[in-house]
């Protein structure tokens, strides 16, 4: 066994603060020095099949010829220039696409940082126009289901699972919102009409003080990796409007393609009121976001006390950001997405089925381009990755989750590999 001594900077452990982990005792990081395709170099040459499409952003794999070169065309125009009383023709070119593949109903676009920062202005969205509608400054909480998970910022934080999520950490600092239960029905289950009566009981009893429902539409991510039933969507769809409440969907992890649909709110055939998209926007090469609403629900807001949206950020539709999701975008029309997906996917079932009889395992499993392993017992995950170096993957589970998010270019001898190094590792 190799220990990689040299892949761990010691002034990187000491100095730099990487996600959840401690500075007393951190999880061990290792030195990338280059990537491409599904392959990541690691400092000592070191070969790693990418399981993880860097935190399910890198849909085209890194390094990929056309964005890099689309990057370098907008470089030397500008890459940067503000939004506010200015505008370019990445950021047109780039809403035209989008609401060419958004739900019909969907007419106005924010464009903002980070896939957390864009549920911050769904939730702005929410309650200016559910103020602006009722006069009522009540009507300004929100609801969402159990096991989500919606980013790190404040209100996102807030409407995180309240077990797995981080209100253990931040406690009363959070506002405090609905709960109701996660959906009990499987994404390939029989649908049962009670898997309803939580979400139903809550806003018959308080929709008066919430403003939007926010949810993960299909799937369910960082929460717990859960594929719930479609016909969830429509029934929620239905109590939101009889109790005049917006729907929220969160497509930030589900979008471009991740579940087997463009979006996954496709599946139910269920427009939401609002959208959030972003990891896979710019093909994981740069931060950016966006929010997706109606023309309803942007004018309401528009008539309402403040008369505008109340959020600007510096780097709102960054040129640069703006061109290589153009770019992406332009990659996933040229391919025909949805048997490119339906192969990935039936690989993973067959790769990870063996898993299923192991005693360690609870529960495989797959949707789309999605390969969950759960495991009865939570993973160490310095452990787990440590054994993934080894054997040349790019695998990082949390909780009992054990799981891989490829880029779409991966090649079928590659995902093979990757589902068998796994699981010999499980
Ligand atoms: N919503 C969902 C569904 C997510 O999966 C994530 C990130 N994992 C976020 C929001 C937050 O996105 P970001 O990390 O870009 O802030």
């Amino acid at each position: 066994m190799t220990d990689h001594a040299s892949l761990h900077d010691a002034w990187d452990r000491e100095h730099l603060w990487h996600p959840y982990t401690s500075t007393i005792d951190p999880l061990p990081t290792y030195k990338v020095d280059s990537a491409s395709g599904d392959h990541i170099r690691l400092a000592d040459g070191t070969d790693l099949i990418d399981g993880m499409s860097s935190w399910w952003c890198a849909i085209h794999g890194y390094n990929h010829p056309a964005i890099n070169e689309a990057i370098t065309r907008q470089l030397s125009k500008m890459s940067h220039i503000m939004f506010g009383g200015l505008t370019h023709e990445p950021a047109i070119e780039l809403g035209k696409m989008l609401l060419e593949i958004a739900p019909p109903t969907m007419h106005n676009i924010f464009y903002a940082d980070s896939g957390s920062v864009a549920v911050e202005v769904a939730m702005k969205m929410a309650v200016q126009a559910a103020i602006s509608r009722s006069g009522d400054h009540k009507k300004s909480n929100f609801v969402t289901i159990r096991s989500g998970y919606h980013g790190d910022t404040w209100n996102a934080m807030s409407v995180c699972d309240p077990v797995t999520g981080m209100h253990g950490a931040f406690g009363p600092a959070l506002p405090i919102r609905y709960f109701v239960e996660a959906p009990s029905v499987g994404f390939y289950d029989e649908w049962q009409p009670e898997a309803m009566a939580s979400l139903e009981k809550t806003l018959e009893e308080h929709h008066d003080e919430i403003a939007a429902l926010i949810l993960e539409p299909v799937v369910q991510g960082a929460g717990g990796m859960r594929f719930y039933h479609p016909q969830y969507l429509v029934e929620a769809r239905r109590l939101c409007d009889r109790y005049g409440i917006l729907l929220i969907f969160d497509e930030i992890a589900t979008g471009f393609w991740r579940t087997g649909k463009c979006f996954a709110w496709e599946w139910a055939g269920v427009q939401p009121d609002i959208m959030c998209i972003g990891k896979g926007l710019t093909g994981g090469y740069l931060t950016m976001s966006a929010v997706l609403t109606t023309k309803d629900v942007a004018d309401t807001i528009s008539r309402g006390e403040a008369g505008v949206l109340m959020h600007g950020p510096t780097f709102m539709g960054n040129p640069l950001a703006c061109a290589i999701a153009c770019e992406s975008l332009k990659l996933l029309r040229g391919q025909d997405m949805e048997p490119r997906i339906k192969h990935l996917e039936s690989i993973i079932m067959r790769e990870l089925a063996p898993a299923t009889s192991l005693p360690t395992v609870k529960e495989v499993r797959v949707l789309g381009t999605i390969g969950v392993v759960e495991m009865k017992e939570p993973v160490n995950v310095g452990e787990f990755q440590k054994l993934c170096v080894e054997k040349g993957i790019w695998v990082r589970p949390f909780g009992r989750n054990v799981y891989i998010m490829p880029p779409y270019v991966i090649t079928d001898d590659d995902l093979v590999a990757l589902c068998r190094r796994m699981i010999s590792i499980i």
